[in-house]
């Protein structure tokens, strides 16, 4: 049989997607919504090293923060754009003139406009009317394209909009200079099939323009939605590295592109054997750890304990894993514990050069096994114990550092 006939994907072999686009572009988020991840900031410097690495790896836009923000976010983003990079950097703004203002001072490439659209974020949040959103919107359209910068119209909350007045909104934008829609669904409550839906609703009405989707991924659908807006023509997909992100986060970077590569058949450009290294850094940098069962770059992506897999694995490793480990940049590991069966074990006496009489391997496994289930929990209690008290008190500012600085404008603690 052939290798390839091996490989059953029905994405490919039924023709199933119509309206791939022929270029797709990754915009990456990991700077700006990826930073807004609860008790997360980046540097100058990280913002530098994350936006090199991107830009290394073939990233072609990124949106790298909010210069209005603060003085170091403004130097920040100033940085990356005068970094000489391949990418396209955006940075974002409000409808606000000072905001646009700031993204001209920070040389950015584009500024990305975000406003809310939807009537609940209008009447709740913003308290203004249609007419005003749509006033303010075309009006900084042309503001930043009268000092110089390209565009990019962001609506916050836009699935759950009214989609006339969407419609109404991003037609006045992009006659007013804009050259992309940024659709979001800010709170991640779309399916793969409403994408699909939505977004051909958004086709026909709108005006041309390219079209981008910005996912969240509060239900875990923010990587299937985009892939579904992605099958309808949508050329722009936001992600970020690891799915950090506002609350449960974004479509995540690794997994769009894996998707993309593997189960498409799409060359992104993205080069994949920096993927993982790429996943250390964000770890690192934002202090957001990894689930362990996170795809593609969660420690089990490629670990395996039962005996089953473990020699399926040992044999031909498409049998239990889809993806080959060493294009991200990974190796595979062997898991010892109550599951363990022969084949791992003669694997790893073997990769030491070993050999064992068959009783010795029995009594091996046996072994194995016996210790597994009789380990304490004592270490991996204490580990869940840490791993929870920093995350209740001491992510961002802790409760006793909050009234610290409140004693210092004159305000008194609580009892
Ligand atoms: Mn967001």
């Amino acid at each position: 049989m052939e290798e390839e006939k091996l490989v059953r994907n029905y994405v490919l072999e039924k023709e199933v997607i119509k309206g791939l686009p022929e270029k797709v572009v990754i915009w990456e988020e990991t700077l700006r919504d990826g930073e807004q991840t609860p008790g997360v900031f980046f540097t100058v410097d990280e913002k530098l090293k994350i936006a090199k690495m991107l830009d290394d790896m073939g990233v072609g836009i990124m949106d790298v923060g909010i210069p209005v923000v603060s003085k170091e976010e403004f130097k920040a983003v100033k940085a990356v754009a005068n970094e000489g990079l391949k990418a396209t950097i955006i940075g974002a703004a409000r409808t606000v003139r000072s905001d646009i203002d700031a993204c001209v001072e920070a040389d950015v490439d584009e500024t990305s406009i975000f406003v809310a659209c939807s009537d609940l974020h209008l009447k709740y949040k913003l308290q203004m009317t249609r007419e005003k959103v749509l006033d303010i919107s075309v009006e900084s359209v042309q503001y930043a394209r009268d000092h110089g910068l390209k565009v990019s119209f962001v609506t916050e909350d836009t699935v759950r909009a009214d989609l006339d007045f969407v419609t109404e909104l991003y037609n006045a934008c992009t006659e007013a200079g804009a050259q992309r829609a940024v659709l979001c669904d800010t709170v991640g409550v779309m399916t793969p099939s409403a994408m699909q839906w939505w977004i051909g609703e958004i086709k026909k009405r709108f005006k041309p323009v390219q079209l981008s989707v910005h996912c969240h991924n509060d239900l875990g659908m923010a990587v299937a939605n985009t892939l579904a807006a992605i099958e309808c023509g949508v050329e722009i997909p936001h992600t970020t590295v690891n799915g950090i992100g506002e609350r449960s986060g974004n479509a995540s970077f690794e997994e769009l592109v894996l998707g993309l590569e593997m189960l498409y058949d799409y060359r992104t450009g993205i080069d994949l054997s920096k993927i993982y290294e790429l996943s250390r850094t964000v770890e690192e940098i934002s202090g957001i750890p990894i689930a362990i069962n996170k795809p593609i770059v969660g420690y089990n992506a490629f670990s395996h304990e039962s005996g089953i897999h473990a020699d399926g694995v040992l044999k031909k490793t498409l049998t239990y894993e889809p993806i080959d480990c060493e294009t991200i940049g990974r190796t595979r590991r062997f898991i010892f514990g109550k599951h363990t069966g022969q084949a791992a074990v003669a694997d790893k006496l073997e990769k030491a050069g070993i050999t064992a009489t068959p009783e010795q391997m029995t009594k091996l496994v046996e072994g194995i096994k016996e210790m597994a289930e009789h380990k304490g929990k004592k270490e991996q209690v204490e580990f869940i114990k840490i791993f929870r008290e920093r995350e209740d008190e001491r992510r961002g500012i802790s409760d006793r550092e909050f009234w610290d600085i409140a004693k210092n404008t004159g305000i008194e603690p609580p009892k």
